[in-house]
């Protein structure tokens, strides 16, 4: 240990503070670059130009059309705790803009060399501030455009122990954006640009929706394997987007929150998304997500973290049930892929990253697709047109979700494991073990909600004598199994009597289905509880039940099956979160094969 020495206490000379303080506001070029953003679109800009060179380690600069600063209120902007957006503590507990701390000018401009030009509309001539290591060096009038450009060179030239912990070019590069492309994506009305390095990467037209938007984002993301969001619960607004079960990722780098249009991080939401997807995904898998909440500035609180990443709210629970049940409601309704807004991809040559470090080996900004399914949707117009003359499928209320395809044809089946569909759209290559997974778990689902649960009595009653552990499970789980339709009573210790099966089971052999569940519930009794567990047991058991892989079925045994995933709610994946149909349009077929698109599908632009 070295000597420790009693040094006198002293108060911090204002550079040093302000350098300490920029720590927790900017600490790569991609805080730069939201900062600055930021500040433009609270400037209320409509078009917002970002330019970084070198990662932005040799130059990141923001330029916007906003409202500019007059001379007085440049010179103010760039001083600690000087902001036009609260005026007091109360304010604070409704903010309505994406800044109010008033402190990333002057963070920015002390750990870099700062240029600032701005300009309000109404004078006729700008202020340009030049700022080096959060000293003024120079103030003067300017001929500039209306509105604000900034400037950051050398971003902690003066902050040497920074400086050495930027990552490699490509790394801040990419962090900057990012930044880019939350912002980018929460404001689509704005029009926006990046240009890395001298080469523009992004050019992004105003007055977009947020599905355009995300379109000129991300070429590579099938439409097809998004569906809308739009649900209000209580308080709380979702909208958005979110992917199909069918394309997943392994991390959660493809799940975008915004709350009042702040991009955020929040494990809440993302735990949302997870009981929204229930079982359609595999637990080791991650739905794509890109939603937006809205809610009464005063019900969240952004000032969490000096950077904002971070939000708190008031009522979380409210927040994730808002969230949950949207998305519930938008994987069931199989409807327009881009809620009226017809523009097909690809539209712009932008290829998003994501930061390094997230992404392993696959394209930056891609889904990744283990297999590609999309449904015939009616987003495609010639779809669209042929749909309208249909009417909704016999035992449907009027208004309910329609079957994702209304017309097949039935060719046949292959390797005892795939049947063959002609569909309005393509062609349709299902998994009939899969199909009948969804099917039963379902029937069963739709059954065991209504309390309605059919159960069919064995011939003999059998006993069933399980270890230790599972049997305390059972024991414990009993009731709700009853109410599932199982017939099981304890038998004393670790034995119970099964007299009755779920009668959608039909002879699954009840032993080897109680063992089955017995060790499913032990597993899970800590996280998966009540309903949940439940599901989980019946989705097995409905596996199991399912008609055994390998086997033929006869053609009106298909017809029939067909009928019933029609009816389902999620045709899209088994209980297990496995596809169960793979679809090939015409259009893809046509690329395929070399032959032109017809009219009016040409996949350039819509
Ligand atoms: P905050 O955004 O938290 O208020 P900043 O340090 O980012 O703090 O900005 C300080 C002030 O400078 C803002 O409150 C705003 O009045 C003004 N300002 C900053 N950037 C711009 C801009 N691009 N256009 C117009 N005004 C700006
Ligand atoms: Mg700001």
């Amino acid at each position: 240990m070295g000597a420790m020495v009693r040094k006198p206490i002293r108060v911090l000379a204002d550079d040093v503070i302000n350098k300490i303080a920029a720590g927790e506001v900017v600490d790569r070029p991609a805080s730069v670059v939201k900062e600055l953003v930021e500040n433009a679109l609270d400037a209320g800009a409509s078009a917002i130009d970002v330019e970084i060179v070198a990662g932005g380690k040799t130059l990141i600069a923001v330029s916007d059309n906003g409202f500019g600063m007059d001379r007085n209120n440049a010179l103010l902007a760039i001083e600690r705790h000087a902001t036009s957006k609260i005026g007091g503590v109360g304010d604070i507990e409704k903010i309505a803009t994406m800044g109010f701390r008033g402190e990333a000018l002057a963070a920015i401009s002390a750990v870099s060399r700062f240029r600032m030009r701005t300009r309000p509309a109404e004078e006729l001539s700008g202020t340009e501030l030049v700022m080096a290591g959060g000293k003024l060096q120079d103030v003067r009038a300017s001929g500039c455009p209306p509105g604000t450009l900034v400037e950051v060179r050398n971003l902690f030239f003066n902050v040497p122990a920074r400086r050495k912990f930027l990552r490699s070019e490509r790394t801040e590069e990419a962090y900057a954006r990012e930044a880019f492309i939350a912002h980018a994506l929460a404001n689509p009305e704005t029009g926006f640009r990046l240009k890395c390095d001298g080469r523009t990467v992004s050019a992004l037209p105003c007055n977009a929706t947020v599905g355009q938007r995300l379109g000129d984002l991300f070429p590579s993301i099938a439409l097809a394997d998004l569906r809308p969001v739009s649900g209000c619960s209580g308080a709380v607004r979702v909208t958005g987007f979110v992917g199909l079960p069918s394309a997943t990722r392994a991390d959660r780098s493809g799940q975008r929150f915004f709350v009042n249009r702040r991009p955020v991080a929040a494990t809440l939401l993302s735990g949302a998304v997870r009981d929204g997807y229930d079982t359609l995904v595999p637990k080791n898998r991650h739905p794509v997500v890109f939603l937006f909440l809205e809610l009464a500035p005063e019900l969240v609180d952004v000032n969490v973290h000096p950077a904002k990443r971070e939000v708190r709210f008031f009522s979380p629970a409210a927040v994730r049930e808002a969230v949950s049940s949207a998305i519930r409601q938008a994987l069931r309704a199989p409807g327009n892929v881009f809620g009226g807004v017809d523009r097909a991809l690809p539209l712009a040559a932008v290829s998003p990253s994501r930061p390094p470090g997230t992404a392993r080996g696959r394209g930056a900004g891609e889904i990744e697709h283990p297999v590609r399914i999309s449904l015939p949707g009616p987003g495609r117009k010639s779809f669209a047109r042929s749909r309208e003359s249909m009417l909704p499928l016999a035992g449907q209320a009027p208004g309910a979700v329609r079957a994702p395809w209304s017309w097949r044809r039935f060719i046949g089946q292959i390797g005892n494991l795939y049947a063959i569909l002609e569909t309005e759209d393509g062609l349709v290559l299902m998994d009939f073990h899969a199909a009948h997974e969804r099917v039963l778990f379902e029937e069963f689902m739709a059954l065991s909600a209504s309390g309605d649960v059919r159960s069919q009595a064995l011939l003999m009653a059998e006993t069933v004598v399980l270890p230790p552990a599972d049997a305390d499970c059972l024991r414990r789980n009993l009731s709700a199994l009853q109410k599932a339709g199982f017939g099981v009573s304890h038998f004393g210790r670790d034995t119970f009597l099964v007299d009755a099966v779920p009668a959608c089971f039909g002879s699954a052999p009840a032993r080897g289905l109680i063992l089955e569940i017995a060790g499913a519930l032990n597993e899970a009794s800590d996280r998966a509880k009540g309903i949940a567990a439940v599901e989980e047991i019946v989705a097995r058991s409905a596996c199991r039940a399912a008609v055994k892989a390998r086997t033929r079925i006869e053609p009106q045994e298909m017809e029939r099956l067909i009928e019933r995933l029609e009816r389902a709610e999620m045709p899209y994946t088994c209980p297990h979160g496995r596809p169960i149909i793979i679809h090939f349009s015409f259009q893809e077929l046509a690329k395929r094969f070399g032959r032109t698109p017809p009219s009016g599908e040409s996949a350039g632009n819509g």
